[in-house]
């Protein structure tokens, strides 16, 4: 994700994005394992799961990748009352993920999500071997 797209996420959810073994204080940096293309998806979850993280200071976010073409959000600390509607929220978000292409966002190819999740122009872009 882009650098500008990381510190705007930061700022706007500190309580997600300033704290947790991703997050990095000596380097005002959080990471964020996944392209730029995911960062309205993490946006919608991030506005769902910020008044619990508020909440709950023992929350916090144990890694945010992607893996076989889908988003993987780990977090820890989870209350018990509402670790289900939490993970519920997650969970929506990992099955968008595999729909959407993980570099621009647009609608991903369906065909082709095993590895990666791309629109079919960065399918053939990436195939030929170009990186946007
Ligand atoms: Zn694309």
């Amino acid at each position: 994700m882009k650098p500008e797209s990381q510190k705007c996420l930061m700022d706007m959810f500190p309580c997600l994005f300033r704290r947790g073994p991703c997050f990095s204080a000596e380097h005002d940096f959080f990471q964020f394992e996944i392209g730029e293309g995911w960062f309205n998806l993490i946006w919608e979850l991030s506005i769902k799961l910020h008044p619990y993280f508020e909440e709950h200071e023992e929350l916090e976010i144990h890694q945010i990748k992607s893996k076989f073409g889908g988003l993987r959000f780990y977090t820890g600390g989870l209350p018990k009352d509402i670790a289900c509607t939490l993970a519920g929220f997650i969970q929506a978000a990992e099955h968008e993920s595999v729909t959407i292409c993980e570099v621009c966002g647009e609608e991903a190819d369906p065909e082709r999500t095993q590895y990666v999740t791309l629109c079919p122009l960065h399918h053939v872009l990436r195939s030929q071997g170009i990186r946007t």
